[in-house]
Formats: structure tokens, sequence, C-alpha cells
């Protein structure tokens, strides 16, 4: 049901000891991050289906990282927006918190967020083949295709590819903070991919109060105590207290003072 409640949302924030917050491609879009699936998502005449996946990577991981390569200087232009800033605000203020992000572009974690779980990894992070170990890599172009470890195999990106399993712990640490949580918020994800679009569904049944923000109404819209559709960018802001819709600017003001913006804690 659309528009329904919302004070209610801000309320049951203020009053939350465990938050937990679910997000996806819309709110990357937003940024300018493009989908790169179907025709639009085309290069070179290949498809993403076809070039992240386990099997392309070892027919030919050259052609696997030139792509990655572009997306990641695609990526490297975009900033966050006011929705990822106003999930980084809303952290910032709750004892408990996780954010849930099916986003590999790493603009999360650029907006301040530090407690947060990514499913399906990080563009910026890579991965050694042969001994497993990850490390940051964020070269744009990068200086060697495909990149090395110091053990001399080659590094793979840090993310899940078609066919391949969710991280474990990622998921472990999303279903507990679906299953304890007070409040589940959704933003820029229709939910509709497993595993991630059963969180929203465990968060309801554990009695936590869930809303989503979308663009338009989605399978969760039915099962959500609120939905509000349009622009993540241009609703959350608002409807979480952030009455001049452009947290981190200097006329930013709180009209709650539970969203007091403070310093994030680099031991939190
Ligand atoms: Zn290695």
């Amino acid at each position: 049901m659309s528009q329904r409640g919302a004070s209610e949302l801000q309320g049951r924030l203020r009053r939350a000891r465990r938050v937990a917050v679910l997000t996806g491609a819309g709110v990357s879009a937003e940024s300018g991050v493009p989908t790169f699936r179907g025709t639009e998502g085309l290069w070179r005449q290949h498809r993403a289906e076809d070039l992240a996946t386990p099997e392309a990577f070892r027919r030919d991981p050259k052609l696997v990282w030139e792509w990655y390569d572009w997306r990641r200087q695609l990526i490297a232009k975009c900033l966050p927006n006011p929705a990822h800033q106003a999930i980084a605000a809303l952290e910032r203020d709750a004892p408990e918190f996780l954010l849930i992000t099916q986003n590999v572009d790493g603009l999360h974690r650029k907006a301040g967020s530090v407690r947060l779980v990514e499913l399906h990894g990080n563009l910026w992070r890579v991965r050694c083949v042969r001994d497993e170990r990850t490390m940051e890599n964020f070269d744009v172009p990068l200086r060697q295709i495909p990149p090395r470890c110091e053990c001399g195999a080659p590094l793979r990106p840090d993310v899940v590819w078609f066919g391949e399993a969710l991280p474990a712990e990622a998921l472990r640490r999303a279903f507990d903070a679906a299953e304890s949580c007070e409040v589940f918020l959704v933003v820029g994800t229709s939910a509709v991919v497993q595993p991630a679009a059963s969180l929203p569904m465990i968060a309801r049944e554990h009695g936590a109060y869930v809303a989503e923000v979308n663009l338009e109404p989605t399978p969760l819209t039915s099962i959500a105590h609120e939905s509000h559709h349009g622009k993540a960018g241009e609703i959350l802001p608002r409807l979480l207290g952030f009455p001049s819709g452009r947290p981190g600017s200097d006329n930013f003001e709180f009209r709650n003072s539970n969203f007091a913006i403070s310093p994030p804690d680099p031991h939190r």
C-alpha cells in the first residue's frame, strides 16, 4: 500500500535498537551505474551472462578482466547519491545495524557505510585463484591484465559470478539481521532474486516493521507495512527525516535529533 504510515517509519527507527537495510541496483542506478544487463549491457558483443562466469574466466581471463576494467572505469566516475548518504547517516545512530547490499560498486562504503555485507562481492576487491587471499585494488585502469597475486597466480574479481554460491558468512549475517531486527528497510530492489528475496519475508515473520522504497510497486509491496514509490535519492532523505534532502551538504539540517550526524567511528 503506497505512502501508508510515512511518519510511522521514523518513529519505529527512533525506537529501534536493531535496524537492517537491504539495497539493490536501484540505488546505484541513481548514481549513473549501468546495470550491465540486457542489450544496454553489451560490451564488444558480449553479454554479462557470458562474461561473469567461472567458465569464461577459465577460458579467457584477459577478456573477462578487460570487461571488468571497463566497468571499473565507468563506476570510478560515479558518486554516492542522497540515498547512499541517508543510509550511512541512519547507521551512525543505530545501536545495532546491518546494511545488506546486492551491489558490487562500493558506493555504500564511499558514502560512509561501515557495518555492511556485500552479498555479491565488491568490484574493488580481487582474489587469488590459488590461495584465495583477497585484497583491495583501486587501479583505474588496471596496470596489468590479468592482475597477479604475489604468489604468481592470476587474481580474479572478488564478486559472485553466475553459477557460484553466495559467500556463506555474508549470508549468515544477513539472515541473522533479518531475524533479529525491529525495522527492515528495502531500497532499490524488487527482491525477486533469491536468497535476498526471502530476507524481507523472514524479517516480517520475526516481527520486524518492513518498509520499502522502490521506483515501482514490487512483489514486496503486498507484504511491506509501508511502501514508497519513486526515486530513492529523493524519497529516502525525506522519509528518514532529512528535510533538505541533501545529506552531507553544508546547509543540511536534521529535523530529528536521532539522526544527528557524527563523524564515522573507525572502530565500529
Ligand atoms: Zn596468491
